[in-house]
Order: structure tokens, then C-alpha cells, then sequence
């Protein structure tokens, strides 16, 4: 997908728009998606602004599906996108650092953009597709830099999630943190330890897949964020691409992951942690996937473990030549804890290239073995 795509996202945000302003009201698209197609980057969502209060957008929206969210914004879902719409306003106080317990609703759009949190996320578009830019925005876009709106340390207390916003803006857009930034997070980092986990997870995983992870990290390092995100090995983080892996070689204790998550990342650690991964025996323990991202946190040629995975005579134990019913009526024995003891040795037999897997050669091999005469 490229991002002229863009313009049919905005098309319909810009339907959206004429909706709510014939019922009279003002509305722009605001934030990340104008910033994006801005820089000719792929956007996903669309954040609208406005002065009509929820429950006006409720009634102008009024056959379409609408959500309430957290802080009074609804999201409208217009022929299958949805649209996340906001009213005008002022934050008036914080609770933990984070939210904004108290907001009054305001009348200007230039008076919400001071709300938020950097220059680069104001630039807004009206229905006529037509920019607008109070804050001098596509200064900072065409400087790659990102400023906050207003006094940097002040934005980054109001809300410590900022502070990972900033880094993540500056990583996946291949932008500069601005001094007054910088020192803003040197003082506020502390405010990182009681944010929840899950915001956490959810900014560094932006981090983690961008194609710029490498900056993204060596910036986390530069202002000592590791020890206030308790991410001790950070530091000992080699290139590696995949985000289970990343986590795997992280090994975060408090952070939320799900039974799915926890579950890849104990494989690719048992696999990172073999002592010989190439040997056909341990290659058999484990599926294309955990060998990919092992091999990578391992530095080792991934292409030729593609091979050697791909040339191993068996990849599961079903594709033996052979079933546990066979064996029975070969040795004409019950079935019972002996047959698969049978069949692990036939696996590794089979695995170290000492018996082909042909049914007739594993026959053989079992009548000469486990026969009793
Ligand atoms: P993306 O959607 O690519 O993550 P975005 O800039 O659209 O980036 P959203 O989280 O969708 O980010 O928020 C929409 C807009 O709301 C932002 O552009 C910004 O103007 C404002 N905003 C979001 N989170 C905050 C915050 N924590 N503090 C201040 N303003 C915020
Ligand atoms: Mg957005």
C-alpha cells in the first residue's frame, strides 16, 4: 500500500466533514494523518476536530455506528473507517501524570491545538482539503525536528506517555529530538516508572518495528530511559528485526504479555540459549519460524539455516515412514509407553542419517532392535 491511498481516506474524512459543518459547526481533520500524508507516509487513522459538543456529532451521526470514548471523543464509522472526533478543548488538570481528569470544552481550534503535544501533530485540514497550520508546523516537518507545543517541560509532566511519544515520532519518522525536548526528558524520565506497563508495551513496540529500531534504541540509551523502563538489557541489544524476538532477549518481568506472546518468546529463548542450534537434532526441536528469529539474535546466516532446517529427512513425527499401529503388529505387543520410546529413537536415527526413512528400512531396524525372540 502506498500512501496516495491517503487521499481516499481523506475524501471520506472530508465527507465526514461537510456533514458536521452543514449542521453548522466548525471541523478540521487534525494530527497524525495531515502530518503524514504531509510527509508521504502511509496513515491509518483519521483524528477529527471540532466544535460541536458529542452529543451533536451523536445526533448528526445518528445512523452510523458511534462509540464513546474514555475522554468524551466518538468514533463514527463512515463506509467501513472509522473516525475518531473530538471536541474542542482545554485540559485542566492531570491525575497521575498522565490523565486529563478535568477538561472544559472551548470554541476556537487554535486554542486546542495548544492542548497537544507536539507542533508537528497540529497541523489540521478543512473540508476543502486546504492546510492549516497555526503553530508553523511544516517548519518543523521540512527541519525534521519535533518541538512541543509550548514549554517542553511542562508537556512532558502533564503526561510522562509524551515522553515515549517523542522518542517513537523521532524513530519512525527519522526525526531530531529538539534540545528543549531533550532536557525535558532528562528531568521527567523518572515519571516513566508509574506508567502502566501496557502504554509502555504499546509506545516501544512502535519503537521496536520500525524499519529505524536502530536509532529508536541508541536514543532510549542517550537519555538512560532503560533503567526507568527496568529494561536492563536494552543495552545488549543486537540488531534483531523481530519484536518476539526483541522481547525474548529483553526478558521484561513486568510487562503484559499475552499466553500467545509468552509462549513464542519461551521458544525463541530455549532456542537462542542452544548451545548448537545447526545440529539436526536440535533444528528438529523447532519450527522455521523460532530458527529464523533465533538465528538472527545469533548472528548467524539465516539463509543457510533456511537450508539446513529445509534438508533436515523429517520435520515432525508424522512424517515418519511408519505408525505406532505398525510397530504394534510387527512386534505383536499392546500399545503402551514402549512405542513412542520406538518412535524418538527412529526420529533420531532417521535425523542422524544412520537409517533412511523408508518404511521398509525401519522396519528392519525395529525387527533388529526390539524384536524378542
Ligand atoms: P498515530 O495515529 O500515527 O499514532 P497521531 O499523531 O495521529 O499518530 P494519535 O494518538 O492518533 O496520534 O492522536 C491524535 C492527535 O491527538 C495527535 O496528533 C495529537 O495532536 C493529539 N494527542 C494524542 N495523544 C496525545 C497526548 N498524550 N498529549 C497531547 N496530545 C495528544
Ligand atoms: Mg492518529
Amino acid at each position: 500500500m502506498d500512501w496516495k491511498k491517503n487521499k481516499k481516506l481523506q475524501d471520506k474524512a472530508i465527507k465526514v466533514l461537510k456533514k458536521i459543518t452543514d449542521a453548522g459547526f466548525s471541523a478540521y481533520i487534525v494530527g497524525g494523518f495531515v502530518r503524514d500524508t504531509k510527509l508521504k507516509r502511509i496513515a491509518t487513522d483519521i483524528d477529527i476536530t471540532t466544535n460541536a459538543k458529542p452529543k451533536d456529532i451523536r445526533e448528526i451521526f445518528k445512523n452510523n455506528y458511534c462509540t464513546t470514548g474514555e475522554y468524551g471523543s466518538i468514533t463514527v464509522e463512515v463506509q467501513g473507517v472509522y473516525f475518531e472526533i473530538t471536541t474542542f478543548r482545554k485540559e485542566i488538570s492531570y491525575e497521575d501524570n498522565r490523565k486529563p481528569v478535568e477538561f472544559i470544552y472551548i470554541d476556537t481550534l487554535e486554542e486546542d491545538l495548544k492542548r497537544r503535544d507536539f507542533k508537528i501533530n497540529t497541523l489540521c485540514m478543512d473540508k476543502s482539503g486546504k492546510i492549516i497550520d497555526y503553530l508553523n508546523a511544516q517548519q518543523d516537518l521540512e527541519d525534521k525536528i519535533i518541538h512541543t507545543v509550548g514549554e517542553a517541560k511542562q508537556k512532558l509532566r502533564e503526561d510522562s506517555l509524551r515522553i515515549l511519544r517523542a522518542i517513537r515520532f523521532a524513530t519512525v519518522l527519522d526525526f531530531k529530538l529538539s534540545e528543549e525536548v531533550k532536557v525535558a526528558i532528562l528531568e521527567n524520565r523518572y515519571l516513566l516508572k508509574s506508567l502502566s506497563y501496557e502504554r509502555k508495551k504499546e509506545e516501544l513496540e512502535k519503537i521496536f518495528t520500525s524499519k529505524n529500531v536502530e536509532n529508536g534504541i541508541r536514543l532510549l540509551l542517550e537519555l538512560g530511559l532503560d533503567e526507568y523502563l527496568e529494561l536492563p538489557k536494552l543495552k545488549e541489544l543486537s540488531y534483531v528485526k523481530d519484536l518476539c524476538g526483541i522481547w525474548a532477549l529483553l526478558n521484561p518481568e513486568k510487562y503484559p504479555f499475552s499466553k500467545n506472546e509468552k509462549e513464542l518468546m519461551k521458544k525463541i529463548k530455549a532456542a537462542y540459549q542452544e548451545a548448537n542450534l545447526q545440529d539436526s537434532l536440535t533444528l528438529y526441536q523447532y519450527d522455521l519460524y523460532t530458527i529464523m528469529v533465533a538465528s538472527d539474535m545469533k548472528s548467524y546466516n539465516k539463509k543457510e539455516m533456511i537450508k539446513k532446517y529445509n534438508r533436515l529427512p523429517i520435520h515432525k513425527r508424522s512424517d515418519l515412514a511408519i505408525k505406532g499401529e505398525e510397530i504394534i503388529a510387527l512386534l505383536s505387543i499392546e500399545k503402551g509407553p514402549i512405542i513412542n520410546e520406538i518412535l524418538t529413537d527412529l526420529e533420531t536415527q532417521v535425523l542422524r542419517k544412520s537409517i533412511k526413512n523408508k518404511n521398509l528400512d525401519l522396519k528392519k531396524y525395529i525387527v533388529k532392535h526390539y524384536k524378542k525372540c
